[in-house]
């Protein structure tokens, strides 16, 4: 029922489009039935998430459209692709009593989280993002760009998870001080590695009538865009999925 009711509470106000809505309610369900600290991580991670992406949605838009679709309400794929590992991991290591898989899935949370806040308010402050890979300047939005703000925000949000890991995780009135620096540890890893995958293996399609990157099939201009660069199949979503496994595995990595 919490989760119908923050499902739907988000999706009133424009966060979660229809499709995300029930991926929301079935991903919060899947939290609940694992534990109630595990649902408010999760609701905590998504209403700072949504509030961040809220948060100068306008200025955003204007400095992102000629990149990105517009997608200021989270569709289904968006939301598994942020949530969906870290509830499978919770509730598998619930029912099998198994820690590690709880610290991975703290740490696929965290991935989840730092990209986030780093996209967000990297987007706002952040000025002009360079590569990752090459530190050639790129249009804000395009994948695989970083920026100093961005970066900055995305290790506040990694101390944020690991120190609520820490508490989560540890026995009655302690901190677990070694799960909350790997799941730090673990937002870092991932948000760098949804930037290098943005720079290599995702998507990228090129717009002939304005000469510029985008991700949008049709572009501002109208014209129809062509897939150019990267692996066709490896759209935001996939890049983020991928970034929260590798978030859940230097969790693990570094906890054990
Ligand atoms: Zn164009």
């Amino acid at each position: 029922m919490l989760a119908g009711v923050v499902a739907a509470l988000a999706r009133r106000a424009g966060s979660l489009s229809a499709s995300g809505q029930w991926a929301a309610f079935g991903t919060g369900t899947i939290a609940a039935a694992a534990g109630w600290r595990w649902a408010g991580l999760l609701i905590g991670y998504f209403v700072l998430a949504s509030a961040l992406t809220r948060w100068g949605a306008g200025r955003k838009a204007a400095r992102t459209a000629d990149v990105l679709p517009d997608a200021s309400a989270r569709g289904a794929l968006q939301v598994l692709a942020n949530g969906g590992l870290f509830a499978a991991l919770v509730l598998a290591g619930t029912l099998l009593r198994a820690p590690p898989l709880l610290v991975a899935a703290n740490g696929a949370l965290a991935a989840a989280a730092a990209d986030t806040w780093a996209t967000e308010i990297g987007t706002l402050w952040g000025g002009t993002p360079r590569s990752l890979l090459s530190g050639r300047a790129l249009g804000a939005g395009e994948s695989g760009g970083v920026t100093l703000v961005g970066t900055a925000a995305s290790a506040v949000a990694a101390a944020l998870m690991g120190g609520a890991a820490g508490l989560l995780l540890a026995a009655p009135g302690g901190v677990a001080a070694d799960a909350a620096f790997a799941v730090g540890l673990a937002g870092l890893v991932g948000s760098a590695a949804d930037s290098l995958l943005g720079a290599t293996l995702q998507s990228k399609r090129w717009c002939e009538q304005c000469k510029r990157w985008t991700e949008r099939r049709v572009h501002t201009c109208q014209y129809r865009t062509r897939h150019a660069r990267g692996v066709r199949w490896m759209t935001n979503d996939t890049v983020n999925l991928l970034a929260t496994a590798c978030g859940a595995l230097a969790a693990v990595l570094a906890a054990a």
